[in-house]
């Protein structure tokens, strides 16, 4: 299958050892029939160890009791890249922090912001946003007509000419909605969702009676931040609505994650008087793993934000 990349996609690397919130760490880590055929197949001590670390029906790896994956060694490594190479590691292991999005004719490629480091490259690319589409590609007409609706949306989000605040307004207004969501009800949302880690909970719970006047959109130094996360849930998101035409749901959604995060953003600011960039994108890649990575909360919030 052809596939298209974002402009950024070749320069992630993985910091692994300098990494502050490994995805060897609380992760459920599924091993996929290949990776596990070659494990059966290892006749050595590793070998055993490994089989000695998997179980269930369908095989993952036994968390140690902080989470972590039995073969992320202390120095941040992982055990079974240095024994045996990368083919040692299963598919989800090889693939993180990547995703795909499949068309009939093409597979998009992304990285997700869940991963610091993902997020640092997205977040302060100059550079505006743009994919890299295979050559000699033949488009079938939905997705000529969802890549141009695509474009329509990148086009507005990525015009440096407006603030993004304003640029928020005429998307939303593009769909029919207004970019006004209440933070009070937004918060509650977001308070009854599935939850990873309890640090989150009080981040969110931090926003009870916060007043969230927007102006963090309108703030040059945050422009290139907003743009390209506007753009990120965008690019991640709208996928889907090439076939149940739900683009109004997915834009919301991609409007309303970057208001929650303003929103969580403002707050850490007004409380410290400051905020660093590596702060908002550590609030970023929580987001992303508190809600992007979690298939139930993606359609409770899709189902919530379809019928308004
Ligand atoms: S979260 Fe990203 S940078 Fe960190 S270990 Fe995983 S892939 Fe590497």
């Amino acid at each position: 299958m052809k596939e298209a990349v974002p402009g950024y996609y070749q320069n992630f690397q993985c910091i692994a050892d300098r990494c502050k919130h490994s995805c060897c760490v609380g992760w459920e880590i599924d091993i996929d029939d290949e990776t596990m055929a070659f494990y059966e197949s290892l006749n050595t001590d590793l070998g055993d160890r490994i089989r000695k670390s998997i179980e269930g029906e369908e095989p993952h790896f036994i968390l140690g009791p902080d989470e972590r994956c039995p073969f992320l060694k202390e120095d941040g490594l992982c055990e079974l890249i240095c024994e045996c190479g990368e083919e040692a590691i299963c598919e989800i292991c090889s693939l993180h922090p990547r995703f795909k999005n499949f068309y009939p004719s093409f597979t998009e490629m992304g990285l997700g912001l869940c991963c610091e480091e993902a997020a640092r490259l997205i977040l302060s690319a100059e550079e505006p946003f743009s994919v890299k589409m295979p050559e000699n590609i033949q488009l079938t007409e939905e997705e000529t007509m969802f890549l141009a609706i695509r474009q329509t949306i990148f086009a507005v989000l990525q015009d440096r000419n407006q603030n993004v605040k304003e640029r928020f307004d005429s998307v939303a207004k593009l769909f029919g909605f207004s970019f006004d969501f209440s933070l009070k009800k937004a918060q509650k949302l977001y308070v009854s969702l599935e939850r990873l880690d309890e640090s989150w909970t009080d981040m969110l719970e931090g926003l009870k009676g916060f007043s969230f006047d927007e102006s963090i959109f309108k703030s040059e130094k945050f422009q290139i931040f907003f743009e390209q996360l506007a753009v990120y849930f965008v690019f991640r998101h709208l996928a889907e609505a090439m076939w149940d035409g739900e683009y109004g749901a997915r834009v919301r959604f991609a409007l309303l994650s970057c208001f929650l995060i303003g929103a969580l953003c403002a707050q850490i600011e007004s409380v410290n008087g400051q905020i660093s960039f590596e702060k908002m994108a550590d609030v970023v890649r929580q987001y992303s793993a508190e809600i992007e990575y979690s298939e139930e909360n993606v359609a409770k919030l899709m189902a919530e934000l379809s019928c308004c």
